[in-house]
């Protein structure tokens, strides 16, 4: 199975700054033999530097969505992202239930699993991430959490086809704690099952929270990490290729 490396950029690079992200990108991977033998690139941009992505990623083995979705493709629904028309710039993907939608925007799991209906009524794929916060793991909450996160959001999403879930605790996330190897098993193991029980047939199931350089290699170690999703080091070339290569 490829290794998955998602970069989430969340609100920060202009088209311009997407661009050169990925002429650099590209021409350093184009130096690496192979390099999509093992591995899958997804970039997900913030809304309006999504269609500089969509050129440069055009004819490449490079996988982009958006960050948002709303549960339309179309409508009365101002300032809201269409997977739609996403899909129309070339994006498979949409990524879906990130902690900062939950908790910032008020996303509920009700509006979340929408929203996985949609993208795959469209015949794209979800990356839907789920997590616990501080306060719910120091009140041994974890796996419950992840649980309900997982049974509420993917209701009704179909076993037969991709889904990818992001675990991301989310006390982890942009704040240079990384999950200890321990930790990050035991979710990884515990996701796998309950995928696994629920039906899913294909399905990866990456790690989140301050991945870096650094961290990267001794994190695919765990069993059942597929990949990353990342957002502060993603935002550097350099800093992006060395986690692709760790
Ligand atoms: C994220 O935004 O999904 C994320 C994991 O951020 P960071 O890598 O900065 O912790």
């Amino acid at each position: 199975m490829k290794r998955i490396f998602a970069a989430n950029w969340k609100l920060n690079k202009t088209p311009e700054q997407a661009r050169e992200f990925l002429i650099q990108f590209k021409n350093e991977i184009f130096k690496i033999s192979h390099f999509f033998d093992t591995r899958e690139v997804f970039i997900f941009p913030q809304a309006y530097s999504f269609e500089a992505v969509s050129t440069l990623c055009a004819g490449t083995s490079i996988e982009f969505g958006p960050q948002n979705i709303y549960s339309q493709s179309s409508g009365a629904f101002t300032g809201e992202n269409s997977a739609a028309m996403a899909k129309d710039l070339g994006a498979k993907m949409a990524l879906i239930g990130h902690s900062e939608r939950r908790e910032i925007f008020k996303e509920s799991d009700q509006v979340l699993n929408q929203k996985a209906l949609h993208v795959e009524s469209l015949q794209m794929t979800s990356v839907f991430c789920i997590g616990e916060t501080l306060q719910q793991r120091e009140s041994h909450q974890t796996l419950p959490i992840c649980f309900s996160q997982l049974d509420q959001g993917l209701a009704g999403v179909s076993r037969e086809k991709r889904i990818v879930v992001a675990y991301e605790p989310v006390w982890a996330i942009g704040t240079g704690k990384v999950a200890t190897t321990q930790q990050v098993a035991e979710v990884h193991q515990a996701i796998y099952d309950k995928l696994e029980a629920r039906g899913f047939k294909d399905f990866q199931i990456l790690y989140g929270g301050s991945v870096k350089p650094e961290n990267a290699a001794e994190l695919f170690k765990v069993p059942h990490v597929d990949g990353f999703l990342i957002g502060g080091a993603s935002l550097d070339v350099a800093s992006f290729l060395k986690i692709c290569l760790a």
